[in-house]
């Protein structure tokens, strides 16, 4: 099957062809025979080619970065930021995996009881576009640093940076098979889940990806982990400091053309500060323009595809017919992956913007009566992924924080992923972790040895 591709900015179609059934087995046929080869390597050989990869990404940043860029039409300085931070990954996991995957002594009765961290195999990464490097080597540096190997099944829309991060791997002399790109479609993918060969798989994208990838997995008895969607709550009480709170507000809700899972969505503006945070926050996001993502001076991309585009433009225009208020932006540009920065006021129960996940430039303000109702409204979603209260007291932040009904949650700081702490949602935004230790165990068999 040929698969047709447009850049989001320029229009320029690349294609190519999904990989036969013959060059799909080739590949697990190599990922089967690279395991015991690439296990029975010491920790500090794997941390060796680990650190070449990160080398490697450093030297080919820009390059890799333009690939991005021509793919899904991410702003080129924030291309460059995600690979830099794929090395800082890999070089992370070779600096600390021994300390994860340390054996752990337990005192029973026993002369010696402890657990043992072993690899599994190869696991089947199924993974977004909205970082399409990033994503994969969250998975991808504690998977290998714990000795297993993987394949990788990138969307669609992404296929050079999956060409790209394989090229990164060969040239860091990995060897063959412990890496591979598969170029499937969905359901050669589910096939690919129950093959024997695959012992695990993860995926990061939709919900709707997740339950039906969770389907699979489930019939044929592997374990997943999912990083699904977000709704993340950013509540702001009465007392925070706007010039910081307002920065990030943006900064989350509009990078990477509002298509981040832990973006800020749903602006929780607590009775006292609703008028002067509105205000600025219009006034920073009205500074943002869509602009070629390869332009120095651009600061807001264009959505990666037409159908995005047209799919968050419908959830407005259906807010906007119950009621929401526009209070910026919400008219389509002439092309057609261009969305404005957008603003909507009076976002409320039984609309998309309350309702749904909005993956692009366009914010949802809420106002509340006071704290408790912030925290109801915060958790009342039914995703799990990030949340963040702003406050001029870290302490009442704090205890706010413990309450959001998610998994990373934040207090005067925006949510983001940071390879020292796990990261992963709860409810529909998935299960299990990626980073730190939590993600390097994930799929390790977690053995406990008792020695009578
Ligand atoms: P998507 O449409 O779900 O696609 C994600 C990946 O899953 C792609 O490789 C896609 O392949 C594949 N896929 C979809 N349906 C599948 C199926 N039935 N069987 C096997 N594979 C399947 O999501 P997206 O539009 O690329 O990404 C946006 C979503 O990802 C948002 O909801 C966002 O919040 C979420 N996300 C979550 C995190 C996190 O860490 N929690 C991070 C980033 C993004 P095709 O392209 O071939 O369909």
């Amino acid at each position: 099957m040929t698969v047709e591709n447009r850049n989001p900015w320029t229009g320029e179609v690349y294609r190519y062809s999904m990989m036969s059934p013959a060059a799909i087995e080739e590949r697990l046929a190599a990922a089967e025979r690279a395991f015991p080869v690439w296990s029975g390597l010491s920790l500090e050989a794997r941390g060796a080619c680990l650190r070449k990869v990160a080398a490697g990404l450093r030297q080919r940043k820009s390059e890799l970065a333009h690939v991005v860029t021509a793919e899904m039409g991410k702003l080129h300085k924030e291309a460059l930021a995600e690979v830099e931070k794929c090395a800082a990954a890999c070089d992370y996991y070779a600096d600390n995996a021994a300390r994860y995957l340390r054996e752990e002594d337990i005192a029973t009765e026993a002369r010696r009881s402890y657990v043992a961290y072993e690899p599994i195999g190869c696991v089947l990464a199924i993974m977004p576009w909205n970082f399409p490097i990033w994503q994969v080597f969250r998975f991808l540096a504690p998977t290998l640093m714990a000795g297993n190997v993987a394949v990788l099944k990138h969307a669609t829309n992404v296929p050079r940076c999956a060409d790209a991060i394989a090229a990164v791997l060969r040239e860091a002399d990995l060897p063959d098979g412990v890496f591979g790109v598969l170029h499937m479609d969905n359901e050669q993918a589910a096939a690919v889940i129950g093959d024997p060969r695959i012992k695990a798989v993860t995926l990061t994208g939709s919900e709707r990806a997740g339950r039906s990838v969770a389907a699979t997995a489930g019939r044929h008895l592997k374990k997943c982990v999912l990083e699904l969607g977000g709704s993340d709550p950013f509540v702001v009480l009465e007392d925070a400091d706007l010039d910081e709170t307002v920065k990030a507000a943006v900064a989350s809700r509009y990078g990477n053309a509002g298509q981040t899972c832990i973006a800020a969505k749903r602006f929780i503006l607590v009775a006292g500060i609703v008028e002067r945070f509105t205000e600025r926050f219009l006034a920073e996001a009205g500074k943002l323009l869509p602009g070629d993502p390869e332009a120095r001076g651009s600061n807001l991309a264009p959505m990666a595809r037409a159908d995005l585009r047209d799919g968050l433009h419908r959830q407005v225009s259906e807010s906007l017919a119950r009621g929401a208020r526009l209070l910026l932006g919400g008219k389509p540009g002439e092309k057609d992956t261009v969305y404005p920065a957008t603003v909507l006021a009076g976002v409320a129960p039984g609309m998309p913007a309350w309702e749904e996940e909005l993956f692009g430039p366009v914010a949802s303000l809420i106002r509340v009566r006071d704290e408790d109702e912030a925290m109801e409204v915060a958790n009342a979603t039914s995703f799990g992924l990030g949340a963040s209260v702003w406050t001029a007291d870290p302490a009442r932040g704090e205890a706010f924080a413990r309450r959001f009904a998610a998994g990373a949650c934040f207090v005067n700081a925006q949510v983001r992923s940071d390879v020292r702490l796990p990261f992963g949602g709860t409810r529909n935004s998935g299960f299990g972790r990626e980073l730190a230790g939590h993600g390097i165990h994930e799929f390790t068999n977690i053995k406990t040895l008792y020695v009578a």
